[in-house]
Order: C-alpha cells, then sequence, then structure tokens
C-alpha cells in the first residue's frame, strides 16, 4: 500500500472514539521506528514532517523516498500517512504535496484572521484536487512554535474556528487549547470543555500539537472531547537521549555510533508503541 490521506484515518477514529499518533521524524532512524512500531500494532499511523527536518532531511523529495522506500523494503501493510507539519507558507505546502505528500498543515494562525482563512483555503483548494488532506490552526500552541516561543499560549476563539471550517472546508484543525510544544514546565493545562464544544460545532476532528507529556487521563478526555489526532515529538527525543547518555556514561569504551544509535532508535520505538496504545489505535488498520 502507498502513502494514504489521514481522512478516512481521522473520521473513523473520530467516530469509533480513538485516536490516531502523529509523529514527527527527522532521520533515518525515526522513519524506521515509526513504521515498525505501527506495523508491530496494526495501527494506522501518520509520519510529521516539520520544515526544520525537511532541510535536514535534504528536501521533501528524499523525506518522501525514504519513507516509500522504508514501507516497501519493511513490506508494511498498516495505513501510513506522510504529513507536512506546520507548514508556514502556501508555497512549502505546494512543494510538498508536488513531491507526494498525502496530507499537509497549514498554519497561518500568526495572520490575522482573514488573512489565516484566504491561505488556508488557498492550499485547500489545491489539496483537494490532489486528494490530499489539510489541517489548519488557530489561537496559538506554547513552546517553541516555528520561530516564535512563548509561554503563554493564545487559546483559539469558538466562533473563529466555525467560520474558518466554513469558508476553507478543511479536513481538521488544531485549535490552541492550551497544550505545548516542548517539555512541559509544569502542570500540563488543557480547556477540554472547550475541546467539546469547538468539536461540537465544527464536526470535523481535531488535533492536539504537544501531545508529549499530557497524563493518559488528560488523552483519553481529549479524545472523548473530540481529539482525532494527536502529534507527540518531545517525548522520542528525549528517549533517544536519556537511552544514549546512559549507555555512553557506562561505556567509556563506545565508540562505534551504530552501536549506540541502534539502542537509541529502540527507545524511540518503545515509546512509540506506548503512545499507539495509550491513543486506543491499536489494531485499527484494517
Ligand atoms: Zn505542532
Amino acid at each position: 500500500m502507498g502513502l494514504v490521506s489521514v481522512k478516512d484515518m481521522l473520521d473513523k477514529a473520530l467516530k469509533e472514539n480513538y485516536a490516531v499518533g502523529h509523529f514527527d521524524v527527522h532521520n533515518l532512524e525515526w522513519v524506521q521506528s515509526v513504521l515498525e512500531a505501527a506495523e508491530e500494532l496494526n495501527s494506522p499511523v501518520i509520519l510529521g514532517v516539520t520544515e526544520e527536518a525537511i532541510d535536514y532531511f535534504g528536501g521533501f523529495t528524499v523525506a518522501k523516498e525514504l519513507v516509500e522506500s522504508l514501507m516497501k523494503e519493511k513490506a508494511i501493510t498498516v495505513p501510513v500517512a506522510l504529513h507536512l507539519d506546520h507548514g508556514s507558507s502556501v508555497e512549502n505546502c505546494k512543494s510538498a504535496m508536488d513531491a507526494g505528500f498525502s496530507s499537509v498543515m497549514i498554519d497561518a494562525s500568526k495572520l490575522p484572521f482573514d488573512e489565516n482563512v484566504k491561505t488556508t483555503k488557498e492550499v485547500v483548494d489545491y489539496a483537494h484536487k490532489l486528494g490530499v488532506t489539510v489541517e489548519a490552526e488557530l489561537g496559538s500552541i506554547g513552546g517553541k512554535e516555528g520561530d516564535v516561543i512563548s509561554d503563554t499560549p493564545v487559546y483559539a476563539d469558538i466562533d473563529e474556528c466555525k467560520q474558518l471550517v466554513a469558508l476553507t472546508n478543511i479536513d481538521s484543525l488544531a485549535p490552541a487549547l492550551g497544550s505545548a510544544h516542548g517539555p512541559y514546565k509544569g502542570e500540563p493545562k488543557v480547556d477540554f470543555k472547550k475541546m467539546k464544544e469547538i468539536s461540537e460545532s465544527i464536526q470535523i476532528p481535531l488535533v492536539l500539537h504537544g501531545a508529549s507529556g499530557l497524563y493518559p487521563e488528560q488523552i483519553k478526555q481529549a479524545i472523548l472531547s473530540g481529539t482525532a489526532k494527536f502529534n507527540v515529538n518531545a517525548d522520542n527525543h528525549l528517549a533517544f537521549t536519556k537511552r544514549v547518555r546512559q549507555l555512553l556514561d557506562e561505556h567509556y569504551e563506545m565508540y562505534d555510533a551504530a552501536h549506540y544509535i541502534r539502542e537509541g532508535r529502540l527507545a524511540v520505538k518503545e515509546m512509540i508503541k506506548m503512545k499507539i496504545r495509550l491513543f486506543g489505535s491499536y489494531g485499527k488498520a484494517t
């Protein structure tokens, strides 16, 4: 099976009360970990690539071909989507789609509302002709978002959510409701009541960015409040770094990078499997 769009995955998840994991990938090892974890747990999965990671890979086409070659080599049978995470411009979203990405996020949330609508609509018009799904954002997620770092997230407005969906025909929406990118400083506080209200008024799947570090109870509550996609990044980095740091501390003589990178990769895969079980998408590939 080739890459699939995110729409069917999320519509099914929303209806059946679970969520699909979006795992940001940065290199070969992360792609291997995500694909293996999803296949072993028979789960649909989304590989997210930020623009920063596109630079690291060496271009949109390199990222797409790496994912597809590994899917073929590993005989992956579960649904896999390749998604541009936080696309900052119409041009970058188009480049991702032209390279074969099956889903994009246009993040025009920093623009005034009217411009967010206009920019998002332009991406949707291009995407839907290609069968590509589009995610948009409203408000501002805490932590590092693009070049902006903020400790005070700006919550999404319900009326703007309704209007954005009606005017652009997006497939999913990431309303900022208190979650943050990167490790949380203190207790994560997410407005689940507002999440449910937004979900009920727009009737499309919601996306929660910054799902690393949320408590299992909060994950459950988010799913019951209309979230069908969780974006995970920080927890995978923390797992990799912890394992490699420990290994190098204990084995001063170790010098072959392949040995400790392999161990780090296993830690990432274990973390992803834990998240897939937590999100409830285990066994939902068919
Ligand atoms: Zn994000």
